[in-house]
């Protein structure tokens, strides 16, 4: 962990009155009663809200976002520069959710075919949806379709209710062991059981007190899209260069097949260097970067730099209180699994949820709780670790080790067995998948 970040955790922990604190008044002045709170309402919160509210739970979602989307201009257009590679399984579990439908009746982009290179060898290798023996190997996404479209399934339900414009400030936890959380403008609200779904840097993970393992590093990402000469084919691709790994992701435009979304992963200085450039310098250097496979590139969107910072919580859950998506997890983009991950938890502890329901335990007992923090630990934890082992053997510039990675993507892409077992890790058919994913 980084000092700041263990600065910053400590100043949240330091006056957290959770664990000492019983705020008795807290029932009183309650604006809100729920089976559960959910802090924050992005891909993920959203997504559990969904699954608990079809089944009739008591749910409050929050969020200190002022306004939902608006579904009548999300997907239209210019593409939202903010994308995410969905894996079939993810797609499953929209589709159960009513939202897929929508998603893809606005804007989706199938890609069957993945190429991964490296810049300084000769290994390459190729995956098809073919030898995965599936039609696609995922979408590619704006994240605004994907949250537009869950935010749309929410309607229906009954048992959810919607609070925007709600900061949670404070967490305690009440005489009768319930948890009240308290928002900036005042309200208040009580539950046996609280989830943190707000986002890497989760407010709700530090006022509970959870260490988080944190690994900068040091890179960022620079987003934006791109127009590209040639056809993408459908083609997800990924060149390690030295500095780092860059994607080009295929995206459709009204049917056609020439823009890409980039993430361009790379130090700080590099960075900053490509966000200086011009629009046409930068098409350029993509271009350069992979190896001209796509033809000239044409930047139709300005650049984003994201700070690409690991982060694991030490702990998935407490009495009361577990969490989901970036605010347990945080991973370099790299395989495209961020938000797969998060959906699989929300899946995972609605399910675990839904059957301590259905034996009569309380929504916060830890014994549950601690069922879904088990089944899902392992799969995040193999994750950061397969991401972290990529960028090390990539960003590697030693001589034997451009050798190892040339002959090892030489071997995956002669061993068809090997590589299908790849692609079922990499469209998430990874363990006891969750019923509402299968
Ligand atoms: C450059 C880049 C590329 C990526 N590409 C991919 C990809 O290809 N595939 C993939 O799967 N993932 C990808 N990811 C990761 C993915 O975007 C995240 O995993 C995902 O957005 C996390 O969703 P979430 O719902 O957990 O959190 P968030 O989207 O961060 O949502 C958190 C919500 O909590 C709310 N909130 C925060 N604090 C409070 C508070 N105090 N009170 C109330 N509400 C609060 C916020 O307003 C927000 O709405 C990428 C990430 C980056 C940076």
């Amino acid at each position: 962990m980084s000092v700041t970040d263990q600065e910053e955790v400590k100043e949240m922990t330091m006056d957290v009155p959770m664990e000492s604190t019983l705020d008795a008044t807290c029932r009183e002045v309650a604006e809100e009663i729920a089976d559960v709170v959910i802090v924050g309402a992005g891909m993920v919160g959203t997504a559990l809200a969904c699954l608990l509210g079809e089944a009739g739970v008591d749910v409050a979602l929050v969020d200190a976002r002022d306004a939902l989307l608006d579904p009548d201009t999300v997907g239209l257009g210019h593409p939202g520069m903010r994308v995410s590679a969905l894996t079939p399984v993810s797609r499953k579990l929209l589709e159960g959710l009513g939202a897929w439908e929508w998603m893809a009746a606005r804007r989706v982009s199938p890609y069957r075919f993945m190429q991964v290179w490296d810049a300084e060898g000769t290994g390459e290798v190729s995956f098809s949806a073919e030898q995965a023996g599936v039609a696609r190997l995922g979408h590619i996404v704006e994240n605004d379709v994907t949250q537009a479209a869950l935010e749309r399934s929410l309607e229906g339900l009954a048992s959810v209710r919607v609070l925007l414009g709600a900061r949670v400030t404070e967490l305690v936890e009440t005489a009768d062991g319930d948890r009240c959380v308290h928002l900036a403008d005042g309200r208040r609200l009580v539950a046996p059981l609280v989830v943190g779904a707000d986002g890497a840097r989760s407010p709700l993970r530090e006022l509970a007190g959870i260490d988080v393992d944190v690994h900068d590093t040091g890179h960022m990402a620079v987003v934006t899209t791109v127009k590209v000469e040639r056809s993408h084919g459908d083609v997800a691709r990924q060149v390690f260069l030295p500095t780092g790994p860059l994607a080009f992701l295929p995206l459709r435009l009204d049917g056609e097949r020439h823009h890409c979304s980039i993430v361009w992963s790379t130090s700080p200085e590099e960075a900053e260097r490509l966000q200086e450039l011009s629009a046409e310098a930068l098409g350029e250097a993509l271009a350069a970067a992979i190896g001209h496979r796509l033809g000239e590139v044409t930047v139709v969107d300005r650049t984003v730099a994201f700070p690409l910072v690991q982060r694991h919580a030490q702990r998935y859950v407490l009495p009361g209180l577990a969490l989901v998506g970036d605010a347990a997890h945080s991973i370099h983009p790299l395989a495209g699994q961020g938000v797969n991950l998060g959906l699989m938890d929300a899946a995972v502890l609605a399910e675990e949820l839904l059957l301590a329901r259905s034996r009569g335990t309380a929504l916060g007992d830890q014994r549950w709780l601690s069922r879904y923090a088990r089944r899902r630990r392992g799969d995040n934890s193999g994750m950061l670790a397969l991401m972290n082992g990529f960028r090390l053997l990539f960003g590697a510039q030693h001589p034997a080790l451009t050798l190892a990675r040339n002959l090892g993507l030489g071997a995956v892409d002669r061993l068809v067995p090997l590589k299908r077992l790849i692609m079922q890790q990499a469209i998430g058919h990874r363990g006891r998948l969750p019923v509402s994913c299968r």
